[in-house]
């Protein structure tokens, strides 16, 4: 029978020999190939600087900590996503405040922001779920003229696009997330990227994930004379490393075919799905390009129920699916107040999304094979 898996990260001959390259340098924690890696973000993205970081939620924890998010502040955040997005405004003691989605776009609705704004508003953290560009403009709007900042969760949006500039591309956000996990379109097994175009937050950023040292190992070891560091303020260890950065430049250089391959499949999803009265289909906006890092389909009108019904028996069939994007809001580790909360459209989408199998590898026998079955685990 035939196993199709739901995801599968993209290595190849490049990766291998990039990070056997390293190894036989041996630099191997972060150093030159982190330096490359974050030169080469910099100038995909067109962002002034990329800082790599460990995973996208100590990216996350970081860019909020040089906006200064601290104990007693709000921070404004879907509760449709992943878990981390929101973790991240509780390490820095500050508290998520749940905004409910739009559920054609299952990105936040900028229309509900204005209503949660209170004194103690500091940021907007915005995220592309799965890789759709969220409303950019009318969040930075609606921010400036409440004096927020914004940051956004781009961990699943590598190489979309918003009004034709990269995400990570800093005009409208000063400081955007990424990450490498292999769940996402560029891995590196794990790993996390900011980018910004604030010069003082970059060097912040890279003494933060560095036990807040005033030099890097690089430049120690780079120098002629005997340097000594200092610690200036309370800092992490949030680095990546070399041979993490090995994989993540090689990826880097084969990201455009990546992106086209996945658009390419999903195009086949939508054609071969189109019409199918119990499913909802979800379009690339018309102001930017989606690189298809999830594609999910909801059941109208499903209770979880049935909607894992369908799952199953797709599974039966060798077809493995997940469910849709979870909300934080109902997860035990949020307590009773935010799950008392009612946020009707994020839970809809929780409850009946779910993804289909997409990867580059992905044939089109395959891909029929997974259309016919759920056609018929529909019937
Ligand atoms: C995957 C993901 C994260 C966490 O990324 P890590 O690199 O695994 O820490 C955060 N936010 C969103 C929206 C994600 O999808």
């Amino acid at each position: 029978m035939l196993k199709i898996p739901v995801a599968k990260p993209d290595l190849g001959d490049e990766e291998v020999a990039l990070v056997t390259e390293t190894i036989r340098s041996g630099w191997i924690t972060q150093g030159p190939r982190v330096a490359e890696f974050e030169r080469d973000f910099a100038a995909y993205t067109g962002a002034a600087h990329a800082i790599a970081l460990s995973s996208c939620t100590t990216a996350l924890h970081l860019a909020l900590k040089v906006l200064d998010v601290g104990e007693g502040d709000e921070v404004i955040v879907p509760s449709h996503t992943f878990i981390a997005t929101a973790n991240a405004i509780r390490y820095c003691g500050a508290q998520p405040v749940f905004v409910d989605i739009d559920p054609a776009t299952l990105n936040l609705n900028p229309q509900l922001i204005p209503a949660l704004i209170t004194p103690r508003t500091k940021a907007i953290l915005v995220v592309h779920q799965v890789g759709r560009p969220a409303d950019l403009e009318t969040i930075c709007a609606i921010a400036r003229q409440h004096k927020l900042a914004v940051v956004e969760d781009a961990a699943c949006a590598i190489g979309s696009e918003y009004q034709g500039r990269k995400i990570g591309h800093n005009y409208f956000a000063p400081l955007v997330c990424f990450s490498f996990h292999p769940r996402k379109i560029v891995s590196t097994g794990d790993g996390g990227m900011i980018t910004t175009d604030n010069a003082e937050w970059a060097a912040r950023l890279r003494r933060l994930r560095q036990h807040g040292m005033s030099v890097n190992d690089l430049q120690r070891h780079q120098s002629a004379t005997v340097v000594t560091e200092e610690y200036l303020e309370l800092g992490y260890n949030y680095r990546m490393t070399d041979l993490q950065a090995a994989m993540g430049v090689a990826q880097l250089r084969r990201l455009p075919k990546i992106i086209a391959r996945r658009r390419e499949l999903a195009a086949n999803y939508d054609r071969a799905l189109t019409g199918l009265p119990q499913l909802e289909l979800f379009r690339e906006p018309g102001n930017a390009l989606w690189n298809q890092q999830t594609y999910l389909v909801r059941l109208k009108g499903a209770s979880p129920v049935q909607r894992d019904e369908v799952m199953q028996k797709l599974l039966a069939v060798g077809i493995a699916t997940r469910r849709g994007i979870m909300s934080i809001h109902r997860e035990a580790c949020y307590g009773s107040a935010y799950a008392a909360q009612s946020l009707p459209e994020s839970e809809r989408a929780s409850d009946q999304c779910f993804c289909l199998p997409l990867y580059t590898q992905l044939t089109e026998a395959e891909q029929q094979h997974v259309t016919e079955q759920l056609r018929r685990a529909l019937a």
